[in-house]
């Protein structure tokens, strides 16, 4: 059973303890796929200069944020670590000409387990990060996932976790003066990267710098972008958006899903 490649958009920390639309749709779709033997999270807050894979047998917590509340320090996510699916994602990208590492060390952050948590509750199945690289562009991340892109037939869940608008200065209340309201462009972006994606104009998205609306002011960094590339060039060409919500009028939560049939 080949698997397919997931776009998710992880939100804040909050997502695990507040109600949303997000955190029921994440609740109930892990268990509509097939149960995946291990799975790879391509996540926003892990960048590094060359792709970068966490070999960890029992990897630890990392609470990668500020200023939320205690109960959000506690959380644990205990899933195994995935040293050989390390390992075997590094001989893919190799051969593909990229330059991987290996991080013996490095734990879950919360780009990884907070979608995990709700999409896999259980934490029975072992987890490998992937980096991403901001200095590299679009197409780069996306021949990241076609090289990656084996491993769906092997039973590997390849997510991709960051954010499908991300201005957070929006977010926290910094709203420029005048212009439209932060919902209308972050809309805007949504619904661009929706009608592309869709109707299979991959080089569009590949070029969204210069073709999205209000691209730089939805991402004023690339960082929670980039792993929708890398899920994009993993999966099958069966590629439709599963989930659209917008959280404090600025950040879209959209997921896609990247099928072979
Ligand atoms: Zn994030």
């Amino acid at each position: 059973m080949t698997m397919p490649a997931l776009f998710v958009s992880h939100g804040s920390p909050m997502i695990v303890l507040d109600r949303s639309p997000t955190r029921a749709f994440l609740e109930g779709y892990g268990a509509t796929l097939p149960r995946p033997k291990s799975i790879l999270v391509v996540t926003a807050h892990f960048e590094t200069a060359q792709p970068t894979l966490t070999a960890v047998a029992q990897p630890p917590m990392i609470y990668d944020f500020g200023g939320f509340p205690e109960a959000l320090y506690r959380m644990n996510y205990p899933a195994p670590g995935a040293p050989a699916l390390a390992m075997r994602a590094a001989e893919l990208l190799q051969a593909a000409g990229f330059a991987p590492r290996i991080d013996d060390s490095r734990g879950f952050d919360h780009g990884t387990w907070t979608p995990l948590k709700l999409l896999y509750p259980d934490a029975d199945i072992p987890v490998v990060q992937l980096s991403v690289s901001p200095q590299r562009d679009a197409r780069w991340h996306f021949q990241l996932g076609e090289a990656l892109s084996p491993l769906r037939e092997e039973g590997v869940l390849i997510i991709g976790s960051g954010s499908l608008t991300h201005d957070l200065s929006a977010f926290f209340g910094r709203r420029p003066p005048g212009g439209p309201s932060p919902k209308a462009y972050a809309a805007a972006f949504a619904a661009w990267m929706a009608e592309k994606i869709e109707s299979d104009r991959i080089d569009d998205v590949l070029d969204w710098e210069v073709g999205a609306p209000e691209a730089l002011r939805n991402h004023p960094t690339p960082e929670h972008i980039l792993p929708l590339f890398v899920a994009l060039g993993a999966g099958g060409p069966h590629r439709r958006r599963i989930h659209q919500a917008m959280d404090h009028d600025v950040l879209s939560m959209d997921a896609y899903a990247f099928a072979s049939g």
